[in-house]
């Protein structure tokens, strides 16, 4: 079932989360294990991430140094598959530009339509680690927007062989990312809204947002979208804070401001199990705020650990 189906057809707010696929090496069992703890709250979908490929260096024989690509979390499609297979709960792939020309885009996209996954997360990715911005591929999409009109030509049969007769048309329901915070490239809000409504213009469905932890923002956002002409569904995306080293990277690497109250009883903390608690806690009051302004769904960040993700739903839902 669609996102967007789940959404207009729920009584009450949703839950959904997010999850990264294991390092290289790792079975599925460690994909298991962070969605078992989660499935007795009847997550409406779960979202797996896409990592493209980074660059590394190896020492090779008389010291010379050999460039090598690793794509250290491969598997988001295999995983998508293996959550609908064995809980029976949609999935939704994250789909990005970097990394892919259009065609091969549409395969992918081609075998997501023949395994039964009809959702879909756009974006376009970050720059990889060794570059200063964002390069696309030769014949690659250069902002997420593109990707949108790729997968909404596809649902309408367009397919990048112009002699294809009768072409099979795809049912992807579309998501794309928002940033209440702006995003990081982005000269300010306004900008990166008028971005955003192309997205959303293009056919996105809904929207979720980059996590937050200062509510008032997301509500701004919502109401400053709402102006725009931005009318799909917006949803929040929560990340409980689990120890004190993410008071700063989480701005670094998010974008993100944390607020007062937060960094002071994060600072406070004597330890490691405190500092979880009060991420818990935060979270918790995060998510009954959203609910109360009227989120359609709240959607975790779990990245793989689902201990203190399952207290806030415990609490919450
Ligand atoms: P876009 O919407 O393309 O925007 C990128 C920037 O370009 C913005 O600053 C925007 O304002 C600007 N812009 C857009 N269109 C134009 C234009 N026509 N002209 C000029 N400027 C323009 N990354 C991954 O690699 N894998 C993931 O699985 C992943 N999952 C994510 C999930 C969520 C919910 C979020 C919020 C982010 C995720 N990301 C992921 C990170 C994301 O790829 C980065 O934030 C990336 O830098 C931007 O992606 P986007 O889709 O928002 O880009």
């Amino acid at each position: 079932m669609k996102v967007i189906d789940h959404i207009n057809q729920a009584k009450k707010p949703l839950f959904s989360f997010e999850l990264l696929p294991p390092l290289k090496g790792k079975g599925i069992q460690a994909i298991y294990e962070g969605i078992d703890p989660l499935v007795e709250f009847n997550p409406s979908f779960i979202n797996v991430t896409y990592h493209r490929e980074e660059y590394a260096y190896k020492k090779r024989e008389k010291g010379y140094l050999e460039k090598i690509s690793i794509k250290k979390r491969p598997g988001t499609v295999g995983i998508c598959a293996a959550i609908m297979n064995k809980y029976n709960v949609d999935s939704v792939p994250h789909i990005i530009c970097g990394g892919f020309t259009k065609e091969e885009t549409e395969n992918a996209l081609i075998d997501l339509s023949f395994l039964g996954i009809d959702n879909v997360l756009l974006l376009r990715g970050d720059p990889i680690k060794t570059e200063p911005s964002f390069v696309p591929e030769e014949d690659g999409h250069h902002y997420a927007a593109d990707l949108v009109k790729q997968v909404v030509g596809l649902n309408n049969g367009d397919y990048m062989d112009e002699d294809l007769q009768n072409a099979n048309p795809t049912d992807f329901c579309i998501g794309v990312a928002g940033y209440p915070e702006k995003h990081f490239e982005s000269p300010n809000l306004k900008s990166d809204l008028k971005y955003l409504k192309q997205k959303v213009d293009a056919g996105a469905d809904y929207i979720v947002t980059q996590l937050f932890y200062d509510n008032q923002k997301f509500k701004d956002f919502v109401t400053t979208c709402r102006n725009a002409g931005i009318n799909v569904p917006i949803i929040p995306g929560i990340k409980p804070i689990s120890n004190k080293k993410q008071l700063l990277s989480l701005p670094k690497f998010f974008h993100i401001d944390l607020p007062d109250d937060l960094v002071d009883a994060v600072d406070n903390c004597k330890s490691d199990e405190a500092v979880k608690k009060v991420g818990i806690e935060w979270a918790i009051e995060q998510s009954k705020d959203l609910i109360a302004f009227g989120a359609p769904c709240l959607h975790y960040y779990t990245m793989g650990k689902s201990v203190a993700v399952k207290e806030i739903v415990k609490a919450v839902f």
